[in-house]
């Protein structure tokens, strides 16, 4: 059945649902997928008629641009559910600010804010039985845009689909996790695309991880292109160091993704009257504060687990453990702001949505 909304975004619905089929239970994370998703086609030199469609497989020339030049970007957020089954984003539009961003970078046309904020709104009332209220459930959100012109010349394609597909997550504890931190890889360089989430720069993390892994480490914590001198971020998000009671976290640069976790933890612990230094860290006075004590800690931020602790990091074959703090910043920050994304705590800050 088709029918237009007032937003002219042409609706097929499934016509029946998998979330029978579903264990919310076990979910591992990103691999099932709700009935619907929005499609968006750049023709001729503008986004066509927005539509939802069931989720289902794309048909793409073999030639077309992203399986070539890498034209690929996306984003990754969150809807919650709270006890009364009211659903919320958790900061949207810096999301929207932020895939236009990145699509600026990659030579891709900016997507309209009303089509974005309208697609993600009709997806999330017709896949609305898919977010789970519950303390850490969520429906994780995935944004993204491909070049799909097909031919095989090195330029920007004139043609592109944007995407939202959405998948049901689960809270999950990874456990603390082992960092190496980068003594020859990068994962981004000066004047590139590390600020972007283009799909290349996750591309370019996955064989360094991988020796890393061998070493017995699960992420690796980048470091700067030039030096490798000092802290950058870590795997798949930004990351802090508590040195006595200061949070300490690099600013963003041209190879520093802007996470949206990264800014609000920063926000949240000023308000909590914690002493926060934004400046670039040095991998020297990290190392001498775990030597001499004053690491408490170390966490990375970022939508998929809020906040990943770190027990221990690699550096030029020694080996550093953390002691394992109560009361940590890591449990009271992500506390803190998960109150906020389930609507269980005032919002100062108007981050809900
Ligand atoms: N850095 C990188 C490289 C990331 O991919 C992410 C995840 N989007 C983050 C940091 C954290 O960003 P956010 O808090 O907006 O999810």
């Amino acid at each position: 059945m088709k029918s237009s909304t007032q937003q002219a975004i042409e609706i097929t619905k499934a016509n029946e649902s998998k979330i029978g089929q579903v264990d919310f239970e076990n979910l591992t994370f990103g691999n099932i997928f709700t009935d619907h998703m929005f499609v968006c086609d750049f023709i001729d030199g503008k986004w066509q008629t927005p539509k939802i469609t069931p989720y289902a497989p794309l048909t793409l020339d073999p030639s077309a641009r992203v399986f070539h030049y890498g034209q690929a970007v996306f984003e990754g957020m969150k809807a919650y559910k709270d006890d009364n089954g009211d659903t919320f984003l958790f900061r949207p539009d810096e999301n929207f600010k932020r895939i236009n961003k990145s699509a600026a970078r990659l030579a891709m046309p900016e997507f309209p804010e009303n089509y974005f904020f309208d697609g993600l709104t009709e997806l999330l009332k017709l896949d609305n039985e898919w977010i789970k209220p519950g303390f850490g459930n969520s429906l994780y959100i995935r944004p993204f845009v491909i070049a799909t012109q097909a031919g095989v010349s090195a330029s920007e394609a004139n043609e592109y689909k944007f995407m939202i597909i959405c998948s049901p997550a689960q809270a999950y504890y990874s456990g603390d996790v082992s960092v190496l931190v980068a003594e020859k890889f990068s994962r981004s360089a000066n004047g590139g695309i590390g600020y972007a989430k283009a799909a290349g720069n996750y591309a370019a993390q996955f064989y360094p991880t991988n020796l890393a892994k061998k070493e017995g480490y699960q992420q690796v914590i980048w470091t700067d292109a030039d030096t490798h001198e000092y802290m950058e971020e870590a795997g798949t998000m930004n990351v802090f160091f508590r040195v006595n009671d200061t949070l300490l976290t690099a600013p963003t640069s041209d190879r520093i993704l802007d996470g949206i976790t990264r800014k609000s933890l920063i926000d949240i612990a000023k308000k909590e009257g914690v002493s926060v230094d934004v400046r670039p860290v040095k991998v020297s006075e990290i190392v001498a504060a775990a030597k001499d004590g004053s690491l408490k800690e170390i966490f990375g931020a970022g939508t998929a687990a809020v906040i990943s602790p770190v027990k221990a990091f690699g550096y030029q074959g020694n080996h550093y453990e953390l002691e394992k703090q109560e009361n940590s910043f890591a449990s009271l920050f992500k506390t803190a702001l998960m109150n906020i994304q389930y609507n269980k705590a005032e919002d100062p800050f108007n981050w809900r949505h």
